[in-house]
């Protein structure tokens, strides 16, 4: 038997270290089991955010921007770039400079909080045991007064298309190509395949995106996703909807991806492909089945509103658990968890949490959305303010896009806020914090924003809703009351 332990946290992404270090930071003897190994071959801590997610494909998408800004829009900015390349096996290697970087911070924290970092693939046992195998196969089982169980989430990777090499790859594989796709294929139009799309087009690739729904972004407010659909076009990014992919045949040079849509049996020739079609919870074996854990038909863990299972004393949180997956969501129940542990009060308020898709244009949204509140028979106003008419997106030659802002139309209170254009992902963060302190919109008009910044394009669609914005002509306000 090993050491017992006030928490044993098991997975180490944002979800279970965020956790750890709270729980440790409260005073409690803390350890956290994960089985993850790096590029290099050893373990890493940090979890698909960290290795594969979140932090790679940002730096992705921030050197191809960079690429593309430089050579197709220097020349607008009076900048001339002569002839201009892109070092794909730089980019990468710079990507995983980050990682490691990043991944040995999480290491320093765990050695800082004095956390207990046990190498392997932990699984529950009954009565808060935990088994963890070591990558050697040596086992340890250590005791826990609590448990948190933090195993994250897997790429879905569906018959139609099984992954193959570099050729066929999920969105880690993506990450890590070193030459561009002369043609590229995208399966799913989510968040990942748009985004991992986008670093290849900006880099050089002709891309298809093949989406089986009719209706791109279905979980965005369709004003603000039919506005980015009209923007990826204007890129070339040939987004697919309706398109349901059946098979695709791995030849010596080329794949074919066939698929279907309303005209019938279609078929689609690349290079490369990128399966992007969702991602399930890690639950399978994960606990002893005599240990009683509940869990769904999707294998989601079952938890109440503060993140507790069905066995007392075990939580769990992040991708593993219902709720958007997002890796802040993730790490604000690892909070919320060791403060309840610790016998404090603890929420999370899952009607604020932000959702952004870091593409051009940035996509970013809060609360509820337009076809939410309609079909919920709300009433409701509506101010959208474009960038068209920002001074500072102007200057920035950024003035595609919008913010929209939906208000109760009974008690004033932001309902919603939803942007697509530059620098959604840092804008929507002021929506967000107004929402979380119950602002209604004459809060919001009466507050001095500094001239110019973008956020005056949030100011603007709040004064929009009230049918008094000062840099558009106002219309009647869209009112459903
Ligand atoms: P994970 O990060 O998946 O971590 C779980 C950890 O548990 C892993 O280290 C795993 O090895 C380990 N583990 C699993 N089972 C066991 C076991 N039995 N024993 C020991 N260890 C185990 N989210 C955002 O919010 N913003 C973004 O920009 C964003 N971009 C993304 C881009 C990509 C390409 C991808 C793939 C995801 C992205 N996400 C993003 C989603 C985000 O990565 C996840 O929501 C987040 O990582 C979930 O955190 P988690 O801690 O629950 O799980
Ligand atoms: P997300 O869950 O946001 O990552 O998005 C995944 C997307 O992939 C969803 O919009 C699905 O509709 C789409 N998808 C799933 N299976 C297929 C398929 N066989 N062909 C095309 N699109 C698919």
């Amino acid at each position: 038997m090993g050491e017992k332990f006030d928490v044993i946290v098991i997975g180490a992404g944002p979800a279970g270290y965020v956790a750890a270090i709270r729980c440790a930071q409260l005073g409690m003897k803390t350890a956290c089991a994960d089985e993850w190994i790096g590029k290099n071959g050893k373990p890493a801590l940090g979890g698909t955010c960290l290795n594969v997610g979140c932090i790679p494909s940002k730096a992705m998408l921030e050197s191809s921007e960079l690429y593309e800004n430089l050579s197709e829009h220097g020349k607008l900015h009076g900048i001339l770039t002569g002839d201009l390349g892109a070092d794909v096996p730089a980019m990468v290697a710079r990507k995983d400079k980050i990682v490691t970087e990043l991944t040995t911070g999480i290491e320093g924290l765990f050695k800082a909080n004095k956390i207990t970092w046990l190498k392997g693939r932990g699984r529950l046992l009954p009565d808060k045991h935990v088994e963890v195998t070591a990558g050697d196969g040596e086992q340890t089982s250590h005791a826990a007064e609590n448990v948190i169980l933090a195993t994250g989430s897997t790429p879905i990777d569906i018959a139609a298309a099984p992954m193959q090499g570099d050729r066929v790859v999920d969105s880690a594989g993506a990450l890590d190509w070193t030459e561009v796709p002369a043609r590229l294929g995208v399966i799913g139009a989510g968040v990942i395949g748009l985004e991992l799309g986008s670093v290849w087009r900006r880099l050089g690739s002709q891309v298809t995106v093949l989406e089986a729904q009719d209706v791109f972004l279905p979980m965005v407010d369709q004003q603000v996703a039919k506005d980015a659909f009209k923007q990826f076009g204007q890129q070339q990014m040939d987004i697919r909807l309706g398109a349901r992919v059946l098979s695709t045949e791995v030849g010596k040079k080329a794949i074919t991806v066939s698929y279907q849509d309303d005209k019938g049996d279609q078929k689609l020739v690349v290079d490369r492909l990128i399966v992007a079609v969702g991602r399930r919870p890690n639950s399978d074996g994960l606990f002893d089945p005599g240990a009683g854990l509940l869990t769904d038909e999707r294998g989601l863990i079952h938890v109440d509103e503060q993140c507790r299972t069905n066995l007392p004393g075990v939580y769990a949180i992040g991708d593993v658990v219902r709720g958007p997956m997002l890796a802040h969501k993730g790490s604000e129940e690892g909070v919320m968890v060791a403060e309840l542990i610790a016998g404090e009060y603890a929420a999370v308020n899952y009607d604020a949490i932000a959702s952004v898709i870091y593409t051009h244009p940035e996509i970013a949204w809060v609360g509820k959305s337009e076809q939410e509140l309609k079909h919920a028979g709300e009433k409701y106003k509506v101010g959208v303010f474009p960038f068209a008419a920002s001074g500072r997106a102007k200057a920035q030659a950024e003035s595609q896009g919008m913010v929209k802002v939906i208000t109760d139309a009974v008690t004033d209170r932001i309902l919603g806020v939803h942007i697509v254009g530059p620098k959604a992902s840092e804008l929507i963060m002021q929506g967000v914090i107004g929402m979380e302190f119950e602002a209604s919109a004459e809060d919001f008009a009466r507050i001095v924003f500094a001239h110019p910044t973008l956020s005056e394009a949030l100011h603007e669609a709040v004064l929009a809703s009230e049918g008094r914005a000062l840099h558009i002509p106002n219309r009647a306000p869209r009112k459903r009351a």
